[in-house]
């Protein structure tokens, strides 16, 4: 075996009680079907022959220095709470420290079953891994954080939903896969130790600034309110913002149902699961300070004086709607070409969204059309739109460069739901063509690709994706 990766484990040292050994499972007839070389070379991971990197990604060969586990976890799913979660479906190999010094943790996503299985099979089918892989490495080059995608195996077995399918295997990579339900698992147990061990830990890989539980709080808030507002940008749904899938570093994680708005609404949602539309659009920054309050409680316990701390911390959660509210002006006034917008523009901000929902604009192509004032066209009613217009233009006056700033945050290309689904229906069928051709445009998602026009196309009535799917 040598394929090499330079592993430097840091979570294996932690307290037995973090995650439990695990090996991942061979497979029968593994082939790779997707390898990020970029990544691969920023984490100092030089390729190998295919059928050897099919071996490792598959989990069949463990490479040296790898040392694999399943992390255990707890959280809050669609707010109710369970004490014991954890990897169910996925091994952490190891971490690597990257070109840059940054230290990623590398996991192997369907890799068999472990002690947090419950009544799963741990595998994954080729369907959520393929999605997984072209929404986070499209998410990567919208600038948005998030977990990476270094490689894709079919396993050459079948795995059995509502009906047998290929199953496959994601290698992620990631800052770290610390959750707010990590915390959670070791404070609902009252192992204050291992809390603080954590908390230790997670400062010093993530926030290293940070001297008190509070510091700490803030700064995870920090990046989440920036990364939640990011995603509205994009018209990005999560679809499972459960405290297990809220990730400790800011990045964005586990994206099972995770899908891009064509049609804005806010209330869209498309997860199978959201009977209630907890993950809808529109109600992301609500959950996530949700999110964070659950964070705190978890933290309290590290406080000398918890009175004092739930003071403290609960002023932190609440400052939250007032960061997020400034954080959305600024970054949806960028969408319509206003450089430092304040709250004197939310109101021509919500006006445009406002007319778009009633009139079924695109939202992707909508804020595209802005750049080159064709806007109007994306409206059922293009009057409604020319009413907002002149406002509009009128706020423009007074903005140097609304157009190249319009260009630099309003992307061209999304990763369409049904070019997602399109690219799964013929991976299956043994074509990777549209997958290597949405990876290829995706990759500059604010430039103009002519020769991609058709995958600036909203679905056609027959092509629309209703429902999405944890995998
Ligand atoms: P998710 O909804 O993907 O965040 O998963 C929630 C929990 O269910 C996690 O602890 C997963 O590890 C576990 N899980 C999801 N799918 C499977 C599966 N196929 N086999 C075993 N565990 C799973
Ligand atoms: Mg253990
Ligand atoms: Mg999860």
């Amino acid at each position: 075996m040598s394929m090499k990766i330079p592993f430097d484990n840091s979570y294996a040292a932690l307290p037995a009680r973090f995650f439990t050994q695990v090996m991942p499972d061979p497979v029968t007839a593994p082939e790779l079907v997707a390898f990020n070389a970029d990544l691969a070379a920023e984490l100092g991971i030089a390729p190998a022959g295919k059928s050897e990197m099919a071996e490792v990604f598959a989990g069949n060969a463990v490479p040296e220095g790898a040392a694999p586990l399943a992390q255990v976890y707890a959280g809050h799913q669609f707010g109710g709470f369970s004490p014991q979660l954890g990897d169910g479906r996925a091994v952490l190999l190891g971490e690597v420290v990257d070109r840059g010094g940054m230290r990623r943790d590398i996991q192997l996503k369907g890799s068999g079953r472990t002690p947090y299985s419950r009544r799963g099979d741990g595998r994954a089918w080729l369907g959520p891994v393929l999605r997984e892989y072209v929404l986070s490495e499209a998410m990567q080059c919208l600038g948005i954080p998030t977990t990476r995608a270094l490689a894709a195996v079919v396993t050459g077995e079948t795995v059995h939903r509502e009906e047998p399918l290929p199953g496959a295997v994601l290698t992620r990579v990631a800052g770290s896969h610390i959750r707010v339900g990590t915390f959670q698992y070791f404070a609902a147990r009252q192992d204050i130790e291992a809390l603080q061990a954590l908390f230790i830990y997670a400062r010093d890989r993530h926030y290293p600034q940070a001297e008190t539980p509070l510091d700490f709080l803030r700064a995870v808030i920090e990046r989440q309110v920036k990364l939640v507002v990011q995603w509205l940008s994009i018209g990005f749904i999560h679809g499972v913002m459960n405290t297990d899938n809220t990730s400790i570093s800011g990045e964005t994680i586990d994206y099972g149902p995770a899908a891009f708005m064509d049609v804005y609404h806010p209330v869209t949602v498309y997860s199978s699961i959201d009977h209630g539309g907890r993950y809808a659009y529109d109600n992301q920054a609500n959950v996530i300070a949700w999110n964070m309050a659950q964070l705190a409680t978890s933290l309290v316990p590290l406080m000398p004086d918890s009175d004092v701390a739930i003071k403290a911390f609960t002023e932190a959660v609440h400052a939250m709607s007032g960061m997020i509210r400034t954080e959305w002006i600024l970054v949806f006034g960028r969408k319509i070409g206003l450089a430092a917008a304040t709250e004197e523009d939310e109101a021509l901000i919500g006006d445009l969204l406002t007319v778009m929902a009633d009139n079924q604009a695109d939202f992707t192509n909508t804020f595209r059309a802005l750049i080159t004032g064709d806007a109007r066209d994306q409206f059922t009613d293009p009057t409604a739109f020319d009413a907002w217009a002149t406002q509009w233009r009128q706020r423009l006056q007074v903005e140097p460069e609304p157009e190249a700033l319009m260009r630099r945050v309003n992307p061209a290309f999304i990763p369409r739901n049904h070019r997602v689904e399109q690219m799964i229906q013929s991976a299956r069928a043994g074509d990777y063509v549209p997958f290597e051709r949405l990876m290829k445009v995706l990759s500059r998602p604010y430039e103009d690709q002519p020769e991609a026009e058709d995958l600036t196309r909203p679905p056609l009535a027959t092509e629309v994706v209703q429902q999405t799917f944890c995998g």
